[in-house]
């Protein structure tokens, strides 16, 4: 009998899973294709400082500490498994092309200063001197060197491989329902809200465990009989990019390895866009932002609009073969922050909404929750990120308002 039972091996989940079996816990894992959700997507940008947007000054804490994090986390993995995890330490650059783009540029790098953080300013011509693939149009641009990146899926394989190794089981089937037991010490069911107590397979196995951990991405409010109260708000919001790669393996550009030297973001008429180029040849460029519930099929417009974007930012890049277009779903939160810490229900603890940054809090929501689970207390990190903040929103069904077709940079 597990001790913990995660529902959902994204990167989420299974960092989770593998971090409480590190600490002594007997772990599960259940999904039916661990790695196949939103992380399989995801470009993979560790961009707390070029990804900060205004009014997320909490988050943007959280975000640093966990890239802090990283070095370290994906160190360890790599020694354990001998798995590489694409962590690449690029920096990020955001370009701008008029007068409007410099503007926001400007009063980003306020912004940012403002916060302390570590930007530098580059006039037209340092911006293409570090990147000379860049359109000769581009007037400036924002450096910042602590943004860099990691492979999601090459991360979420060495993950996977780690937990297995550190004893967790991963049970290939989806969880039908939570399962929980009143305070009035009444039978175990599948509706009744007292406390949770394991869960139910598909298959109709029955999995008793102390604690479940909800890590299910944007399905973590579909499970069966979760009370309402326990109920994370979270939602898919579709994000659609595309994998190109030069057509010759060796085909790098520059002299770092590569397409480009660095992730470059940019506005390109009104739309952001960005370019993530991995040192093994692959170029990611994302990505939409659409609110269409669960759907995940990629359109031609997306793949028309984010080419031509791309290749104003970078003309050169229409030579790359273009080898996958995907659609991916990114656990929107009403504040675009985690939930992450006990929910209303006694023994279920909420690993989810992680929206445009999940493979960035990996190693913290890791660490957190296991250290939750563990020891009974929530860390300092992750308290102003309590699941229960929304228990009126959680009730209400409310949502943000739809946005259509916007660009975010992840
Ligand atoms: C286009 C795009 C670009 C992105 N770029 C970035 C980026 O650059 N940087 C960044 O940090 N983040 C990025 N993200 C966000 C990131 O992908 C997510 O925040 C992160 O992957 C969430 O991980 P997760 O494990 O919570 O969810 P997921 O990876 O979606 O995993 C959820 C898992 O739950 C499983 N599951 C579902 N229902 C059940 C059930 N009933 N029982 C058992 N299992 C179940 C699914 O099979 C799935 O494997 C991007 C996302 C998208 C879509």
């Amino acid at each position: 009998v597990p001790d913990v039972v995660v529902i959902g091996g994204g990167l989420i989940g299974m960092g989770v899973a593998r971090r409480c079996a590190q600490l002594g816990l007997r772990v599960m894992v259940t999904d039916p294709s661990p790695g196949g959700g939103a992380s399989r997507v995801a470009a993979g940008m560790l961009a707390p400082v070029a990804e900060l947007h205004y009014g997320e000054t909490a988050l943007l804490h959280l975000n640093l500490e966990s890239n802090s994090m990283f070095p370290d986390f994906v160190a360890e993995l790599e020694e354990v498994t001998g798995l590489p995890t694409g962590f690449h330490r690029s920096g990020t650059l955001l370009v701008g092309f008029d007068n409007d783009d410099m503007a926001v540029l400007a009063d980003l790098h306020d912004f940012q200063s403002s916060l302390g953080l570590a930007v530098d300013r580059l006039d037209s011509r340092a911006t293409r001197r570090l990147e000379p693939l860049l359109a000769p149009t581009v007037r400036g641009g924002i450096l910042v060197q602590g943004d860099n990146q990691a492979d999601p899926r090459r991360l979420h394989t060495a993950l996977l491989t780690a937990a297995e190794a550190a004893g967790v089981e991963i049970r290939r089937e989806p969880v039908a329902a939570l399962l929980s037991r009143s305070t009035a010490g009444g039978a175990e069911s599948c509706a009744d809200s007292g406390r949770a107590t394991g869960v139910r397979l598909a298959s109709g196995e029955r999995i008793p465990a102390e604690t479940v951990v909800l890590a299910a991405g944007c399905w973590s409010a579909s499970l069966d009989d979760l009370p309402e109260a326990a109920l994370p708000p979270v939602r898919p919001v579709k994000g659609q990019l595309l994998r190109l790669r030069p057509h010759t393996p060796t085909a790098g550009h520059g002299t770092a390895p590569g397409f480009l030297r660095h992730t470059v973001g940019a506005v390109v008429k009104g739309s952001a866009i960005y370019i993530v180029s991995r040192p093994d040849g692959e170029v990611v460029v994302g990505a939409t932002t659409e609110e269409l519930g669960f759907d995940t099929g990629v359109t031609a417009g997306a793949v028309y609009e984010l080419l031509r974007d791309a290749r104003a930012l970078v003309p050169t890049i229409t030579e790359l073969a273009l080898t996958e277009p995907a659609a991916g779903l990114r656990p929107g939160s009403p504040d675009n922050a985690p939930l992450l810490g006990e929910s209303a229900l006694p023994g279920l603890v909420v690993a989810t909404g992680h929206y445009r940054n999940g493979v960035l809090l990996t190693p913290i929501t890791a660490a957190t929750i296991a250290e939750l689970i563990a020891t009974g207390r929530t860390p300092d990190s992750i308290k102003p990120f309590s699941p229960r903040r929304f228990m009126h929103t959680a009730a209400t069904g409310a949502h943000p308002p739809i946005a259509a077709q916007r660009r975010s940079l992840a």
